[in-house]
């Protein structure tokens, strides 16, 4: 079971990379985007930590939905709104739990899912298009058959790391089909897609706290 403090200490952390990571995010979207990408996390999660003190109060799903609100209300820009709806819908699977509940892996997995779906519908986007997608797919996918081939749940969430990994490292070689680096054509070979980068450094941030 992954206790209601798991789900906080995430986004503790997330509000640390977006911090952290600013300038590297920038960099990434800087060659074949727009140049903003890290400063759109950041803009979106200092939003959150103004009100975490507040929100965490909140059940697993009610957190989550102010996460997901505060990223989509304060970041223009893709990664906004595709992370804002991944946060926003992300606790659904539990949405009748109370503020202390904890959640069981078996519902952890079905969260990642509907988070990857929604970004799926609301991106208009699938895997091999140079995006996030790129990573949170293959890494989700492979969190659930790790688990249902009897990982323990800390063994599968790091395979889902290193298949997330594999996933971004795959977009350097893909022209993209979504975002802005499509304009590139060609030109975007032999670069990393930003949201499939911070979408790896997410998901390590949902590993490193795992019990
Ligand atoms: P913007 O492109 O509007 O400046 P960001 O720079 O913050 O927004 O985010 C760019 C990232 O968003 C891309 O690197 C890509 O991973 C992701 N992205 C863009 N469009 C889509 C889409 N349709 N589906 C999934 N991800 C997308
Ligand atoms: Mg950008
Ligand atoms: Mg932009």
């Amino acid at each position: 079971v992954l206790d209601k403090q798991y789900f906080v200490d995430v986004v503790k952390d997330l509000i640390k990379l977006a911090e952290d990571r600013k300038d590297y995010f920038t960099e990434l979207d800087s060659a074949i985007g727009d140049g903003d990408h890290g400063m759109n996390l950041s803009i979106g999660f200092r939003e959150v930590d103004k009100n975490l003190d507040e929100w965490q109060k909140e059940s697993v799903n009610g957190f989550y939905k102010k996460v997901g609100t505060a990223l989509l209300d304060k970041v223009g820009g893709s990664s906004g709104p595709l992370y804002g709806s991944f946060f926003m819908k992300f606790g659904l699977p539990v949405k009748t739990k109370g503020p202390d509940d904890g959640v069981t892996f078996d519902e952890f997995i079905e969260m990642m899912e509907t988070g990857v779906n929604i970004i799926k519908k609301r991106g208009k986007s699938t895997t091999g298009e140079k995006t996030m997608l790129d990573t949170l797919v293959p890494a989700v996918e492979t969190l659930k058959s790790a688990y249902e081939g009897g990982a323990a749940p800390k063994e599968a969430m790091a395979k889902a790391v290193e298949a997330g990994k594999d996933g971004l490292e795959s977009t350097r070689n893909i022209v993209a089909t979504k975002g802005r680096a499509m304009r590139l054509g060609e030109r975007a070979i032999g670069h990393l897609d930003p949201g499939a980068a911070s979408s790896a450094e997410i998901l390590e941030v949902f590993y490193n706290h795992m019990p």
